[in-house]
């Protein structure tokens, strides 16, 4: 194609489409580059952002419910400790109705000073209670009883759902409540008191005891509640199985947790049990060769100071964000790839038009002005372009043109002015007839010729008589007159093919070719005529001519011969009186 010829020809930078390809692949890159990694670098912020979100809503429900329960608590207590009853049917009642309003209740209870106790003990308050005390399904509470009147013995009562007895009992007591911690602890307060959790005996289970002495009679009441174990609050949060919690207090004992693994924690108490604190916001840990996003948040738990701790394996939680990564980085790469043919068909609209305009601009070249068309685009850029060539391709035009007008112009007047000095060279400034140069020449050219082609031409030698005399009368202006005037007399008594100059001063000389010494003499002698009847114009008297005739002989060896033969015989002829014709004869 001829496009590509002149491509080839002068192939040089690197073609528009490539530039804009190039250039798009390489911001593309950068940007995948630069989203990808402030995309990840976002995703482990989300991680670990999800994680705090996760644990204060947690601790934040989970602190509600260790208030209200400590409130609800609080308030049995209280509540027990105002109806000091003596009556122990009504006891009985008191205590049956209050465990049945409290599903968290173990049991409530009084130790007196004196080493009596009575207590109920909720049987479906734990799943082990019915075996450990040989109680039958139906059974629902259980009755012991340590009378002041007998300390050694203690009674043990069942009862079912309808509070009828099943079953009764006498054992060995060793029992002595005021020997209790609980008991102890609330002699020594006015306030109610709350043990640390402790593990109940019997069942598998750990408890909270809270006590208050009734108003100072070393009596004191008190309610063992099993510790919630918060498992409804945490499956509400957390359901993904990657991600542990644990309530611990500052011994690292573990009050609560969502899974059974407590080695885990142990291990890691131990390892980080001096800079808890540095663990308020999520912090991702390597630990036994796993990383974790590990947060620990205080929680208060009375005047107990706890701890809620989180563990989420940090692969896990950032594998659905990584995936949004990379989700978004292939539809950012499709998009850019559906851009690619996008820029390959606009990079074409701006290519054409410049491949026509090269096209065009050949034509300058080559001076097809007339066929240059104007390169239509729909770029703006490309049009201006267009247009200043369009206009650059006129004004080159133009300008062309009216060169060539001058140039045509100043050929013609050097020709003129070459033909001017040419016939100023050859002619004579006074007489207008030719000058003793181009005399010279034509008498050397018929020479040669006459030697050449044996031919035979002859020559005047003309002489006014007594010009001086003129002058001496009538002044150098007449004499001019008289000369001009006669060179005209001269050049109309001649043939066409004569040559006629001035020889020099009042002389003039003729080169007659193809004639011989008798033609020649005809001429001399119709010249000497036709002066004597010439009347001047400002020269009032005649004017005759003395005329020498000399013609080409063969063995005349230069030209300057002829001349002077017809020389001598123009001085014979003013010898012999002047006014006529005298011929050299050979
Ligand atoms: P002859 O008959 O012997 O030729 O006598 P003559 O006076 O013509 O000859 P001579 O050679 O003594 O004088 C020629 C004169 O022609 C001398 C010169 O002043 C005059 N003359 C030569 N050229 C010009 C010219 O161009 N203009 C004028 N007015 N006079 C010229
Ligand atoms: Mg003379
Ligand atoms: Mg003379």
């Amino acid at each position: 194609m001829k496009k590509d010829r002149f491509l080839k020809l002068k192939k040089r930078g690197i073609p528009f489409k490539t530039t804009v390809l190039s250039m798009f692949f390489l911001v593309t890159l950068t940007l995948i580059l630069v989203l990808g990694l402030q995309l990840l670098y976002f995703a482990k912020k989300l991680s670990l952002e999800s994680v705090d979100l996760k644990l204060n809503s947690l601790a934040f429900d989970i602190q509600n419910k260790i208030d209200s329960n400590n409130k609800i608590n609080h308030n049995i207590v209280e509540t027990l400790n105002i109806l000091d009853e003596k009556d122990e049917k009504k006891i009985f009642n008191i205590y049956i109705n209050i465990l049945k309003n409290n599903n968290s209740l173990y049991a409530v209870f009084t130790g007196y000073k004196d080493g009596s106790f009575y207590e109920i003990i909720n049987l479906n308050s734990h799943n082990s209670l019915h075996e450990v005390y040989g109680a039958k399904p139906t059974d629902s509470w259980l009755l012991i009883k340590i009378s002041n009147s007998n300390l050694s013995k203690r009674e043990v009562f069942l009862f079912d759902d309808n509070l009828e007895m099943t079953s009764s009992k006498i054992t060995e007591n060793d029992y002595n409540p005021t020997l209790r911690p609980w008991y102890k602890s609330a002699i020594l307060s006015n306030e109610i008191i709350k043990t640390m959790p402790y593990a109940f005996s019997h069942i598998n289970s750990n408890g909270i005891t809270y006590a208050k002495q009734i108003d100072k009679s070393g009596n004191v009441v008190a309610i063992d509640v099993l510790i919630d174990d918060f498992k409804s609050i945490y499956k509400e949060h957390i359901k993904n199985d990657y991600i542990d919690i644990y309530i611990f207090n500052n011994n690292g004992e573990i009050i609560s947790s969502l899974k059974e693994e407590n080695q885990f924690f142990r291990s890691f108490f131990e390892y980080k049990k001096k800079n808890l604190e540095e663990l308020v916001r999520p912090t991702i840990i390597t630990f036994l060769n796993k990383k974790y996003i590990v947060q620990v948040i205080p929680i208060k738990n009375g005047d107990n100071s706890e701890y809620i701790s989180i563990f989420a394996d940090y692969d896990s939680i950032l594998a659905p964000y990584e995936l949004q990564v990379f989700n978004l980085l292939i539809i950012f790469t499709l998009t850019a790839l559906i851009m690619v043919p996008i820029i390959i068909y606009f990079s074409g609209i701006i290519i054409k038009p410049i491949y026509e305009l090269v096209k065009e601009s050949l034509k300058i070249k080559r001076r097809r002005y007339e066929s240059i068309k104007k390169v239509e685009s729909s770029i703006l850029e490309v049009s201006y372009l267009s247009s200043a060539f369009e206009d650059m391709s006129e004004s080159i035009y133009k300008y062309q043109n009216s060169l060539e007008e001058q140039v045509k112009e100043r050929t013609k007047e050097l020709i003129d002015k070459n033909q001017e000095l040419l016939k100023l060279s050859i002619t004579d400034k006074l007489t207008e007839i030719y000058n003793r140069a181009k005399l010279d020449k034509t008498l050397q050219e018929e020479f040669n010729r006459s030697k050449r082609y044996k031919t035979e031409f002859s020559v005047i030698l003309i002489d006014i008589d007594f010009f001086k005399k003129v002058n001496d009368t009538f002044g150098h202006q007449i004499g001019d007159d008289v000369l001009k005037e006669s060179a005209q007399v001269l050049k109309n008594s001649i043939r066409l093919t004569d040559v006629l100059g001035r020889w020099g001063g009042e002389e003039f000389l003729i080169i007659s070719p193809q004639t011989n010494l008798e033609g020649a003499v005809k001429i001399a002698e119709h010249i000497n005529n036709a002066i004597k009847l010439y009347k001047f114009k400002t020269y009032p008297n005649k004017v005759t001519m003395s005329i020498g005739v000399a013609s080409y002989f063969e063995d005349m060896s230069k030209i300057e011969e002829i001349v002077l033969n017809a020389d001598k015989s123009l001085y014979k002829a003013k010898e012999n009186g002047r006014d006529r014709v005298v011929y050299h004869e050979i």
